[in-house]
This record gives structure tokens, sequence and C-alpha cells, in this order.
């Protein structure tokens, strides 16, 4: 071939590539949905070759190459996380600014590399290894409550495995995500020459949802939502790991430290305004120590509403089943409002840094069945311990997400552990001692519940690989 030809073949190819997107564009496009943008795609067909691509670049990337990306990701996150944060909640408008912030500046805890291992046996006929790798490109579906926290920490854990991604974020939180993946792309490419290890679809739909869960060229689903996602991911032809929902409710019982788990209480469930997963949504405290429970929480950071107040809120925060033992409508515009902004819809003027509001209720409340993401919290007399784990089993629906004990007594704290079977059961801390966060243990944004992987990390997302030297290699 002569030189000329083959740089016209090159010209031909460069165009092409970069009409799909698939290579460095121009600069990044303002906030906002852009095609073929630094990973931003109008079609998840597009999206899936440049992740393929980038799947194959990958590969050939020396591991300090695969580090430095991740690194990227997280000194992103942490050096831009008031803007990103502050951009996030001006899109999504849920949650609480400094915890949109919070939530970014954590990401730095997500582990990476580290988490791979090579296993080995060896004996009379030689060495054998097993290796933990990449699938190939992973489709992850994202929700509104942590767009780009979820975004972020699928990253650091699928592309540490050498996997890249195709993600198809809520609509209501696309153009945060999009602009985290162009950042992050952007920096990756300029300290690598690896590009779209995460690509995007710029304006999501259930049909570009659906046509991630259904393309070929995706070789593993990752999907972080409530149950109708849950459910789809279930149903569908492909593997999936699925990261469900929650209803966490929380036992008090008469040995617990009444401060701790009043200011436990306060802070799981007033953190981000209760969209976290994992957050506290329903009290089950025994009868014996149920009003000094309530004070406590009055003294720390909550507001108390009385039995009227309580069924003026239930009243425009929720709409009855349509059929017999149907769900109750949420009410979306009341999902990760301030505590504040809540009472003043009932006439009541609080302090705005009103951590929660909470009251009494009875199970028949929809506030404790249903997953209300907001800052009200139920709370249900029990009239012992064992009737408190049999409500709180019976509310977290077998979800197998997060439960909560605050208790000394071994005995209740053993017996909530194996009749709730969570996923997370944190014993004595607010829900975020479950993902690391005063507690021990890693952090991601991905709990996988029905599916049962657990808290996600980098191993999650590998296959196994074994290899195979016969009669060598074997030193002792
Ligand atoms: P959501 O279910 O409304 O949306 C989640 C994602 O799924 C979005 O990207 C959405 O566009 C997509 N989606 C929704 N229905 C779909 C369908 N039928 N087919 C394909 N895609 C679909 O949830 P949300 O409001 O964004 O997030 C809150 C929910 O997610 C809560 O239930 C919460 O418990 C759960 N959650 C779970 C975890 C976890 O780690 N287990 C983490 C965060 C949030």
């Amino acid at each position: 071939m002569t030189q000329a030809t083959a740089d016209a073949i090159r010209s031909v190819v460069e165009e092409v590539l970069a009409q799909l997107g698939n290579g460095p564009v121009a600069a990044p496009s303002a906030h906002g949905a852009a095609a073929g943008n630094w990973g931003v795609f109008r079609t998840v067909d597009e999206a899936v070759v440049a992740a393929t691509a980038a799947f194959e670049q990958l590969q050939e990337a020396t591991m300090e190459t695969r580090n430095k990306a991740i690194n990227i990701v997280k000194h992103i996150c942490d050096s831009q996380a008031e803007e990103l944060g502050r951009l996030e909640f001006e899109e999504t408008k849920i949650g609480k600014l400094e915890h949109k912030i919070a939530k970014l500046q954590i990401i730095k805890d997500v582990p990476g590399t580290e988490f791979l291992r090579t296993d080995a046996v060896t004996g009379d006929h030689g060495l054998t290894i097993t290796e933990y790798a990449g699938f190939g490109v992973i489709g992850a579906i994202t929700p509104v409550t942590h767009s780009l926290p979820t975004l972020a920490g699928n990253f650091v854990s699928m592309v540490s495995a050498g996997n890249t991604i195709v993600c198809n974020p809520h609509p209501s939180g696309a153009k945060i995500a999009c602009e985290g993946v162009r950042r992050f792309n952007k920096a990756i490419y300029e300290a690598t020459g690896l590009n779209n290890l995460v690509t995007i679809i710029g304006e999501p739909t259930l049909e570009t949802a659906e046509q991630v869960f259904s393309h070929r060229g995706i070789k593993l689903l990752c999907v972080t939502g409530g149950p109708g996602v849950a459910r789809a991911a279930l149903a569908s032809k492909k593997r999936a790991i699925v990261a469900g929902p929650g209803n966490p409710p929380v036992v008090v019982d008469e040995t617990a430290d009444i401060e701790n788990a009043a200011r436990s209480i306060v802070t799981g469930a007033a953190f981000d305004n209760n969209l976290l997963c994992i957050g506290e949504k329903e009290v089950f405290a025994v009868e014996s120590i149920f009003d000094d429970l309530m004070q406590a929480v009055g003294r720390n950071g909550g507001y108390r509403l009385n039995a009227d107040q309580v069924a003026q809120l239930t009243k425009l925060a929720f709409s009855p089943p349509k059929e017999a033992g149907g769900h109750w409508g949420l009410n979306r515009d009341f999902i990760g409002r301030d505590a504040s902004w809540l009472a003043a819809q009932i006439g009541l003027n609080i302090p705005a840094d009103t951590q929660i509001i909470y009251g009494e209720t009875d199970t028949n409340n929809p506030f404790v069945p249903e997953e209300q993401m907001m800052p009200f919290i139920p709370f249900v007399r029990a009239r012992n311990a064992d009737h408190a784990i049999d409500l709180a089993v019976e509310f977290e629906h077998g979800f197998g997400h997060t439960a909560i004990i605050h208790s000394r007594n071994v005995r209740n704290m053993s017996k909530m552990g194996r009749r709730a079977n969570s996923t997370l059961f944190v014993k004595n801390g607010p829900c975020s001692a479950g993902l690391g966060l005063g507690g021990e243990g890693y952090l991601s944004f991905s709990i996988a519940t029905p599916t049962g992987e657990g808290v996600t990390n980098p191993l999650t997302f590998t296959r196994q690989r074994r290899c195979v030297m016969v009669d060598d290699l074997r030193i002792i």
C-alpha cells in the first residue's frame, strides 16, 4: 500500500469515527445533552460501538494506566464537588446541596484495582491461577437520587475490573451525569490516550433503557433503582446485578442507648432529605422507652407533629391505593424536600435547619409500608422487642436491603439479624455506618440486593478465568 493510500484510508476512518463520536472531538459543549461529545451519545448503538473500542484499548493498557484513569475520576469528584454537586442539585431539585457535594467527595473511598486478586494452586501437576477479568461493556442504569455519584462509583468499580460502560441515566438527572462523563473522558484522554471508558445516552428514555437491556454488545447489566426497573432487569435475558429498592426499618428496644438511637435515626434519615436507599424509613420502638425516644429525637434535630398534623401531611404526600391491598401513590413533589418545606405544606413554620419531622403512627399509615424518600419518619409503638422485630420484617417487605437495630441485647440483635436477612444490618449507628461511613467496610452507591452480590466492588464486575501450566513452576 502506498503512503497516499494509507493516508486516505486513515482520513476516512477518522471522519467516520468522529461522526460516531468515537474520537476526541471539539471542546465539550455547554451543560446539556450533546451527541458524540466526550462520551455523550444520541443512540445506544453509537455508545456501544465507542465503549467496545474503549474496552479493546483498556485491555491493552497497563494497570498503571487503568489506575491513572480511576484516580482522575476520584480527583474530579473531590476537587469539583461543589460545582458538580450544585449542578446536580439545580437539575434534580431534590435532597440537600451539602449532601450532593459530600456524596461526590466520598467517591475517593470507593475501592479500585487493589480489590482485584489472583488465586493460585500448586501441586504435583504444576500451577493453576485464577484471574478476575473484565466482562467487556457493562450497561449501567442509574437513579435520580444520586445521579453522578452512582455513575462515578460504578466507574471506579467497573473500570477497575477492566470493563467499560454504557450508562442510561435517569432522565431527571441526565444533564449532570453527561457533564460528569464529559469531564471524566476529556481528562482521562489527555492523561492516558484512552477515550470513552464511560459512555452515556444524552437523552435517555425507557426505550433506550430497553435497548441497553437487550443490546448484544453489552455483556452485563448493573441496575440501580426502584421496583419497576429492578423487576425489568430481573426479567431481562442478560445477566443483571440489581441494586433494588429498600424500606429500611429501625428497631429500638428497652436496652438501647436512647440518646445514641435518636441521634443516629436523625442523622441517617436527614441525610440528603432521606433519599438514600439505606436511609431510616420507619421506626418500631418498644412501649417502655417509646416516649423517652420521642423526646430524644426532639433534642437531636427532629420536630414532632401531633396526630392531626401527621394526618394532614399524609393526605398531601400520598393518594390512596387504586385497589384493595395496592400501593399508596407517592406525591413525587414531596420527595427529597426539606423538613421545613414539608411542614410549610401543612401550615407550620418551623426552623429551616430542622433535620426531620416525625410523629407517632400505626402501621396503617402509608409512611410505614411505602418508601417515602422524604424526611418525615413514622414511629410505631411495639409491645416488646419480638413484636418490633416482627413488624420490621413485615415492612422491609423482603427486599433484603437494610435493617437497623438499637439494642444492647445480643439475643435481640441476633434474632433481628437472622429474621431481617438483609444485605446491610446495622447495630447502634446510623444507616451510613453500613457503607463504611462511621463503620468498618468500604463504600459503594450500588448495593445489589435481590441478586445477592451485596455492596458492589470491583470483583463484582469480574469473570473468573483459569490459566494452567502443566507440571512446571512448582518450587516447593
Ligand atoms: P427509578 O426506579 O424511578 O429509576 C431508576 C432508573 O431506572 C432510572 O434511570 C430510570 O430511568 C430507570 N427506569 C425506571 N423504570 C424503568 C423500566 N421499567 N425500564 C427501564 N428503566 C427504567 O428510581 P429513582 O427514583 O431514580 O431512585 C430511587 C429508587 O432507587 C429507590 O427505590 C431506591 O431505594 C433505589 N436505589 C437503590 C440503590 C441500591 O443500591 N440498592 C441505590 C440507590 C437507589
